[in-house]
């Protein structure tokens, strides 16, 4: 479903992604780690076409990404992207934050967006928060709001970046069990974070990247039994 090939990217001088080569097929769910710096936000921020790439090329269920245009508000709303810090819209309830863009990029009509918003709301456990405001909830349900938004695209597949690193600890599980329900209903994520269980059991494949580079690809099981490089041992041997 996602192809990367080849794919290289610098920042200046600065050469943050080189030669990734990565496939995600369709219900896969690929968690990617790797030291601060490493390139992992950048990873998805291409896939996602919120970089440009210096060279490579990079696919949606085998479209090529195009540079701009109406094509790539397209193709990137079928791609949803979870970040970090949760990007609502604060002046807007939590249903016209999960609605807006489906009138916007979908052009459904109010009714039929209203009905997906909530139908996805109660999807991730808030559906009686729907009239409240960002500021009124927790960073938890906030993130969990995030994802319904991206959700409501009826995207082929779901970008998170540290979807739970802003948040404190008894709030992770909220986030993380929404993301795991999502990966047993079948869709096909790449997941960049630091919590291993989630790796674990929910991931199909774990990507380690380290300089830019994607230094392992395998099985959890495989992975988290004996990494085959030094430069994994001694990342896990720091996070674990
Ligand atoms: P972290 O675990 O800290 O989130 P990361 O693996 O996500 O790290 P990236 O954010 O992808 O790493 O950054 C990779 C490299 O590119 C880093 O050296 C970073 O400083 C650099 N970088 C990222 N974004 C930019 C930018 N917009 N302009 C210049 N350099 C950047
Ligand atoms: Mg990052």
């Amino acid at each position: 479903l996602i192809e990367l090939r080849e794919v290289n990217k610098y920042f200046g001088a600065l050469h943050v992604l080189r030669d990734i080569d990565l496939s995600v097929g369709r219900g896969e769910v690929v968690v990617v780690i790797g030291p601060s710096g490493s390139g992992k936000s950048t990873l998805c921020r291409t896939i996602n076409r919120l970089e440009a790439i210096d060279s490579g090329t990079i696919t949606i269920d085998s479209i090529p990404l195009p540079e701009e245009g109406k094509e790539l508000a397209r193709l990137r709303a079928d791609v949803g992207m979870v970040f970090q810090s949760f990007n609502l819209f604060a002046h807007k309830t939590v249903l016209a934050n999960v609605m807006l863009a489906q009138l916007k990029v979908r052009g459904r009509t109010k009714q039929e967006a209203e009905r997906r918003a909530r139908e996805l709301l109660d999807r991730v456990g808030l559906v009686t928060q729907a009239e409240k405001y960002p500021a009124q909830l927790s960073g938890g349900q906030q993130q969990r709001v995030a994802i319904a938004r991206a959700l409501a695209m009826d995207p082929k597949a779901m970008l998170f970046d540290e979807p739970t690193s802003a948040l404190d600890p008894e709030m992770i599980n909220e986030v993380l069990e929404v993301m795991r329900q999502l990966a047993r209903d079948g869709m096909t994520m790449v997941v960049v974070t630091h919590e291993m269980g989630f790796a674990r059991y929910a991931a199909n494949r774990v990507v380690f990247m380290d300089g830019g580079r994607i230094v392992e690809d395998r099985p959890p099981d495989e992975f988290f039994a004996a990494p085959s490089t030094e430069r994994a041992k001694d990342f896990l041997s720091k996070i674990l």
